[in-house]
């Protein structure tokens, strides 16, 4: 890289924070300028770290060497930080959920219309690599034609932190990890989404989601079952993707599972005893009836997502993150939370 890197600072020094800090170390087209935190000890602790602890957020605005905010702040603050930062000049990466409602993301891509400066929203899990080995058996057709899939991520230890048990800060499952899983789902089964059914759950009380159920069909005919939990002490696999000639599974972010799928006829199908009765439907595949296939390899460095926001910011490269992308996923938590209060089906796009 020739030219000089942005200076960026981090607005929301917590858990997210820290971690940009970690990931930017090695984008050599940004340079972390400083951070700034409500907290004190947030502060002290970018001071203890050699870093330029910013007195306040107008400070970082006022800051001509600063050219992109990145925030990581509880989900209720995104959109005036966003707004003021966008109006004073700066281009901004946003932690998700990017807000709230659609609406309060409007007010953002206006604001960032009128400036002519970069909102991009870190939806960084698309640089998951569980996601990117889906999507290539996908694409390379390996479970002959695909019709459903499910995608979970499930913890038993509750909501974590302070903010995220509260509505006002805009906690809740949904918002929280709802939006990765839906952002990178639409990738996988492209085309109009047309009903979205949803139970939010709540098992220790909490007065956001503690997870949720989420069923989804495609104008393709596709359906997808999208579960979050938090209050759930056995593990299920992240992915379950089904196809007429074979099924595959993800079992955890090391990239446990594996294929398998369709050998010959079908023809070995014997009746087994199964609980008080006898099943052939339901008999399992024998050896001669199926191969096992290994999951195929992918690589992925989410550092590329920084490296694409300052090409955007330069116009030099189309963002990758599009905020049309982000507005649908929006929408389609909206219909889910709809759908939990209605207790029916919402038609939706
Ligand atoms: P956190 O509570 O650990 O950190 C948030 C920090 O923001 C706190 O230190 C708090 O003092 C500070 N803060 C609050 N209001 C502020 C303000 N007005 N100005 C400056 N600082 C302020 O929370 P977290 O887990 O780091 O989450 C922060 C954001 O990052 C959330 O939007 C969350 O959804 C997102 N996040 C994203 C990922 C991801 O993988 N993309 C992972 C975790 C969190």
């Amino acid at each position: 890289m020739s030219s000089v890197p942005l200076g960026l600072v981090i607005v929301g020094f917590g858990g997210m924070g820290h971690e940009h800090l970690r990931k930017l170390k090695g984008v050599e087209e940004l340079a972390v300028k400083g951070t700034f935190d409500v907290k004190p000890d947030r502060q002290e602790l970018a001071l203890s770290l050699g870093l330029k602890a910013y007195p306040s957020f107008q400070s970082v605005l006022d800051d001509p060497q600063v050219a992109v905010v990145l925030i990581a702040t509880p989900n209720d603050r995104h959109r005036d930080l966003a707004i003021a930062a966008l109006g004073a000049g700066k281009h901004v990466i946003c932690e998700k959920p990017v807000a709230l409602n659609i609406g309060q993301l409007d007010d953002i891509v206006r604001a960032s219309k009128k400036a002519d400066r970069l909102f991009m929203v870190h939806q960084n899990r698309r640089w998951d690599e569980d996601y990117l080995t889906v999507k290539k058996i996908l694409d390379e057709g390996t479970l002959g034609r695909f019709y459903h899939l499910e995608t979970r991520v499930l913890g038993s230890r509750g909501i974590p932190g302070d903010w995220r048990k509260l509505a006002r800060s805009g906690g809740g499952m949904m918002l929280d990890w709802g939006v990765h899983l839906l952002d990178r789902l639409v990738f996988l089964i492209p085309g109009r989404i047309t009903q979205v059914y949803c139970k939010l759950n709540y098992p220790t009380g909490q007065e956001v989601d503690e997870g949720f159920h989420l069923f989804l069909t495609f104008e393709s005919g596709h359906t997808a079952l999208v579960e979050v939990g938090t209050c759930h002490y056995q593990p299920l696999p992240l992915w379950l993707v089904l196809g007429t000639h074979g099924t595959a599974v993800i079992h955890d972010w090391s990239l446990k599972g594996g294929i398998v799928a369709r050998a010959g006829a079908d023809a070995d199908a014997q009746p087994i005893v199964a609980g008080a009765g006898l099943t052939k439907t339901m008999a399992p595949r024998t050896e001669k009836g199926e191969v096992q296939l290994p999951l195929p390899k992918v690589s992925s460095d989410v550092r590329d997502f920084y490296r694409n926001f300052v090409a955007a910011a330069l116009g030099k490269e189309e963002p990758l993150v599009k905020n049309e992308e982000v507005r649908r996923i929006l929408g389609l938590m909206e219909a889910a939370f709809e759908s939990h209060r209605k207790g029916r089906v919402i038609a939706f796009e």
